[in-house]
């Protein structure tokens, strides 16, 4: 296994749209992998394929305290959704933001698992949030879309500060709060 590389805001890979997972094959098995171990070593609770630069329609995510309950969709699908929740997110792609963001608070999702097999799955609460938010990136979009252009243009004049200092002294990466890592998507 190994750990990937997230691509953080405003890098324009982000915007790319992903195609369908069309094989189950070693190497999805090996991106998922990867991708369950980059999300756990961020510490965060949802990853998207096009986060790491990869443009297929996969996304993994475990809600769990404990870090036991890896849930992956592939080629997901939002059948219905229902009532609306707002929450903080924050996003392993906009280090160290929180926003608060409105989502529908139930969705009924079908997806295919890593052997390709169909299923559909209702969730709700951070669940829910989580899903909504990942399949955000996988067509594309950001939480920060969401906000106001003013603010979205604040935080990615912060961000673009922050990776420019992060180039020029190697190793000197800003400790992520600790409140972080409930939200981080
Ligand atoms: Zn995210």
């Amino acid at each position: 296994m190994a750990r990937l590389t997230i691509l953080e805001f405003p890098d324009p890979r982000l915007r790319t749209r992903a195609e369908p997972v069309r094989s189950f094959d070693a190497a999805v098995q090996r991106l998922i992998a990867d991708m369950l171990e980059t999300m756990y070593a961020a510490p965060g609770i949802g990853l998207a394929a096009t986060q790491v630069n990869v443009h297929r329609a996969l996304l993994v995510m475990d809600t769990s305290q404990d870090k036991s309950q890896a849930q992956v969709f592939i080629n997901p699908e939002i059948l219905s959704r229902d009532g609306v929740e707002v929450s903080e997110e924050g996003c392993l792609s906009v280090p160290s933001v929180f926003e608060e963001i409105e989502r529908a608070a139930r969705v009924r999702v079908r997806a295919q698992n890593p052997d390709g097999g169909v299923f559909e799955r209702d969730l709700e609460g951070i669940d829910a949030v989580c899903l909504q938010h990942e399949m955000d990136h996988l067509a594309g979009k950001l939480f920060v879309d969401y906000l106001s252009n003013l603010r979205r243009e604040r935080i990615r004049r912060k961000l673009e500060k922050e990776q420019k200092e992060r180039r020029e002294h190697p190793g000197s990466g800003l400790a992520t709060p600790a409140r972080a890592a409930a939200r981080v998507i």
